[in-house]
């Protein structure tokens, strides 16, 4: 159903239900009849049919409108731009095409003043907000407005995108916006309105994944809203218990994703995925522990572990990490070319954990041979004739553990993280996807 077009708005026009029926060829003949019927509006809600055609993502119609010269940015009663309406009900061919003939991602609403880009957090179509994201750092907006503006533009109650995605529980479109640049302890600031951080916002609705997420972007769980809350109470009174032991400023500290090194900024797709996947499976390793503590049992990606372990360990044609003894090597450390595994190496990375008050942290040095770390690549892995065999006979022995003992090595500093040497090649669901396709590519 059409997000936006106002409910019961019938579309007694044959043009308009045409668009919306995706009957190119009796638009065609309308338009050609009769040019002037694409001026026409619904009577309601004053809806184009360039709305109608991006709403119920028609996009041979929206492009045969396009092509006639139709304003990509025509506006309907609320202000609302075909591209929001694209973006509402999640059309991203629509979205893509409205975007290619020049929509404006920068135009606010009448209704709450949002933008597209809003629009897309609430509704948490991931892929539409990526491809506004993605036209914010060419479109005019860039240069105007900055792109760190836009991706923390705010709507007429003080909320940005992240707000509005912790609020309407979407953990996905969270990561995307702290990935570019969202701001994550930002409170919501306008006249009449509480503020709050997207923290509080998680809290409140309860969301497990979207607290996770803004916690290991480093959202402060101190942090007190205007009424003087820090997210724990909220989620307290909410009753929405798991997130509240997470949020607990007793419990156990998250490993925060460390994106104040320059290194960190630097890093290609590829390696970036596995230091990723390798946060969220220390923070779920730390997460069971806190709730099992607080007797909850284990949220649902946890409960899938088993069955992927073996599938991750055959791709695994890798040597043992010289620290853990128990992942294999995956990232290579510039310009010592030292190899260790993702979790090791983000442990490395996140001891020091950034200080806001500071903008350049140290980098961390290499294990092996202290010296700096300048870059890190995805370890690049020997191809043999025989795959097949090779892969069977380098299978990880699970079975050895890691028997550094804590004090006895310079590593001291990574034990003292504790669960990462514990950490089977388990996958939690967040980045599976991503992760294995990159590791795929390799071979
Ligand atoms: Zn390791
Ligand atoms: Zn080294």
């Amino acid at each position: 159903m059409g997000q936006g077009l106002s409910c019961g708005e019938r579309l007694e026009n044959g043009l308009f239900r045409a668009v919306q029926n995706g009957d190119l060829e009796l638009v065609e003949t309308m338009v050609k009849a009769d040019p002037t019927i694409l001026q026409q509006t619904t009577p309601r809600s004053r809806m184009s049919a360039l709305h109608i055609a991006a709403a119920y993502g028609q996009i041979e119609i929206l492009s045969l409108l396009l092509d006639r010269s139709m304003n990509p940015d025509v506006l309907n009663r609320n202000k609302q731009t075909p591209l929001m309406l694209a973006t509402m009900n999640g059309k991203i061919s629509c979205v893509q095409r409205l975007i290619e003939a020049g929509a404006n991602i920068l135009m606010f609403d009448s209704l709450n003043r949002r933008t597209c880009l809003h629009y897309a957090a609430y509704y948490g179509h991931s892929d539409c907000l990526e491809a506004i994201i993605s036209a914010a750092h060419s479109a005019p907006v860039a240069a105007t407005w900055g792109f760190i503006r836009y991706v923390n533009i705010r709507d007429g109650r003080g909320a940005t995108p992240l707000h509005i995605a912790a609020r309407r529980r979407q953990p996905q479109c969270i990561q995307i916006l702290l990935a570019n640049g969202a701001l994550v302890c930002a409170l919501t600031c306008a006249y009449g309105y509480p503020g709050s951080s997207p923290l509080h916002l998680a809290a409140r609705s309860g969301s497990l994944e979207c607290v996770r997420e803004l916690l290991a972007w480093g959202a402060e769980r101190l942090q007190v809203d205007s009424a003087g809350r820090i997210p724990y109470t909220v989620a307290m009174k909410r009753k929405n218990r798991a997130c509240a032991a997470l949020l607990n400023p007793s419990a156990a500290e998250p490993l925060v994703w460390p994106s104040k090194l320059k290194f960190i900024n630097e890093l290609n797709q590829e390696a970036k995925a596995l230091l990723e996947r390798a946060l969220v499976e220390a923070n779920m390793e730390r997460e069971k522990a806190i709730l099992k503590e607080n007797s909850y049992s284990p949220p649902c990606p946890l409960q899938s572990d088993a069955d992927l372990d073996d599938a991750e360990s055959e791709e695994c044609d890798l040597e043992l990490c010289c620290i853990c003894f128990e992942q294999a090597c995956t990232l290579e450390v510039h310009p010592c070319g030292h190899q260790m595994c993702a979790h090791c190496t983000l442990a490395l990375c996140c001891y020091k954990k950034p200080n806001s008050s500071s903008n350049c942290p140290t980098a961390p040095l290499c294990p092996f041979c202290r010296s700096s770390i300048t870059q890190l690549l995805v370890a690049r892995i020997k191809v043999t004739d025989n795959a097949e065999s090779e892969i069977n006979s380098s299978k990880l022995r699970r079975s050895r553990k890691s028997n550094f003992s804590e004090g006895s090595s310079s590593f001291k500093s990574l034990s003292a993280l504790g669960s990462f040497g514990k950490i089977g090649g388990h996958s939690t669901g967040r980045f599976p996807v991503e992760c294995d396709e990159e590791v795929d590519k390799s071979f």
